[in-house]
């Protein structure tokens, strides 16, 4: 296979032609570019654009197509705080996917590229703040081992952005296993016919999972590994704090990527509770309900594919009702393994259950920081936090060295540096107003999240109530 250069190819225009619009991006006025992201170009077989540095700004502003892609806007639909809505992108273009040396598949999207015929009342644009935003994040999960969208470039686009005060435009370059979501499948079974939502269904099997193609019913079969994939994903979030912030069904993507870096934020006082939306007034989508959220649109997932599980509807409610009544139990494996994890306890037995929610409740109690607790136990030092004067957490200590935690593997499951709320503004404070620096070191500490050196301690830290007032926004 040819390395180093456009390898698009368009397998999603080969869809009926219901699941998408043949739409190029809006050129954008001044197109200058802000990030790219050298590494990932390379593994892409893009490399060779650092040769074309004027042209990076044209390809990943819009203003110029790459050969070989046939933009698109996708179709979709989608619950959003529980409420169904048609959807589709508002403000994305898909140019194609890339396929990269090994012959990996990957979406090549840009997002903020103007209008499209989803645009509904929006302008079709996005903020530089907001997607220097989804970059750092997406990119530091990347770094702390979670499955995600990564991000290749930003580009100002010299235009306004109205969101009550005047912003500045850009565009983000989103890379993704692809970007089929339960509501795509919501689309289809509520505006598509059963051969189109078939179609969709088999080309999603082909691309994500073609392993289950032989199975004897690869429809459920589909919703069980989407399911597996989805626990897998939320557990991994609960590992390092991260709150997504809009888990709404047009948001989970059906190959088990974080997607939709909207008004996600990372927990450092530990509560179950803890939301940082500004939109989420019920607390919907806070810390601890994510499982609840993940098993809620799997269930309309399921519903969507209803029809393709069997022939008779009482049948095909069955098999799906059995199927999703597994998930309580198959997260609570996980989520315990994955603690069990970050605590080092290797062979667990039915009363170190006990012993995790006892920690839990010390922790949301005396409002400890999520992840700096578990450093601190590895390293056997006490914080400059009341839990560590507590006598109830001393004797828990002492239950903890009794089970003779693997110290080492502790290190591989806690990160030393997470995307801190107060340090991702001041990063995207100074980014919109022209100071890039401070966003490029904390992205590098980012890039290493497993391993710190003791100049970066300051970034461990929160100021003291700093959450207490802090806020994300959806659709900047
Ligand atoms: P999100 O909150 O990014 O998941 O977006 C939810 C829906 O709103 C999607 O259909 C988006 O394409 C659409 N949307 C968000 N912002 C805009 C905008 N500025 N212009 C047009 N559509 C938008
Ligand atoms: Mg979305």
């Amino acid at each position: 296979m040819k390395k180093n250069s456009w390898q698009l190819e368009n397998t999603y225009s080969e869809l009926p032609d219901t699941f998408y619009n043949l739409q190029a991006p809006i050129p954008v006025k001044k197109p200058e570019l802000v990030l790219f992201n050298e590494s990932l170009a390379y593994d892409l077989g893009l490399d060779f654009l650092k040769k074309e540095k004027a042209k990076i700004a044209d390809y990943f502003s819009g203003n110029k197509v790459p050969k070989g892609a046939t933009p698109i806007s996708q179709a979709y639909a989608g619950h959003q705080f529980g409420h169904f809505n048609m959807l589709g992108d508002g403000r994305a273009i898909l140019l194609g996917e890339q396929i990269d040396s090994i012959g990996n598949r990957f979406d090549i999207q840009l997002k903020g590229s103007g209008r499209t015929p989803f645009s509904r009342g929006g302008d079709g644009r996005a903020t530089l703040y907001s997607m220097l935003r989804e970059y750092l994040i997406s990119e530091s999960m990347h770094f702390l081992g979670i499955p995600t969208t990564r991000s290749l470039a930003v580009v100002s686009t010299g235009e306004q952005v109205y969101r009550g005060p005047i912003h500045e435009g850009a565009v983000l370059t989103r890379v993704a296993s692809s970007h089929i979501r339960v509501g795509t499948f919501e689309f289809a079974r509520n505006f598509g016919s059963i051969e189109e939502l078939k179609s969709l269904t088999d080309y999603t099997i082909q691309r994500h999972y073609p392993k289950i193609v032989k199975t004897e019913n690869p429809y459920l079969e589909l919703l069980k590994v989407v399911m597996y994939e989805q626990i897998d994903l939320v557990v991994n979030w609960m590992r390092v704090g991260f709150i997504h912030g809009v888990m709404n069904t047009d948001n989970m993507s059906i190959c088990g990527e974080t997607i939709d870096y909207g008004p996600c934020a990372f927990m450092n006082a530990y509560h179950p509770k803890t939301v940082f939306s500004s939109i989420d007034t019920n607390k919907r989508y806070a810390f601890v309900n994510q499982s609840y959220i993940a098993h809620w649109n799997l269930t309309i997932f399921a519903n969507a594919l209803l029809p393709l599980f069997s022939n008779h509807e009482e049948k095909a409610v069955k098999l799906a009702k059995s199927l999703l009544n597994e998930f309580q139990n198959r997260f609570l494996d996980q989520w315990y393994s994955m603690i069990f994890n970050k605590l080092g306890i290797v062979n667990p037995n039915k009363k170190d259950q006990v012993l995790v929610n006892d920690l839990l409740i010390l922790m949301e109690e005396y409002k400890t920081d999520y992840t700096q607790l578990f450093i601190a136990l590895e390293k056997n030092q006490a914080l400059d936090e009341s839990l560590f004067e507590q006598e109830e957490f001393k004797s828990w200590t002492q239950a903890w060295k009794h089970r003779n935690p693997d110290l080492e593997q502790m290190k591989k499951y806690n990160p030393r540096i997470i995307p801190r709320n107060h340090w991702v503004e001041n990063a995207l404070d100074a980014g919109v107003d022209g100071d890039m620096i401070p966003f490029k070191n904390l992205l590098e500490l980012l890039s290493n999240p497993y391993d710190s050196k003791p100049d970066e301690l300051i970034y461990e830290k929160t100021p003291v109530d700093f959450d207490a007032s802090y806020q994300t926004f959806c659709g900047t």
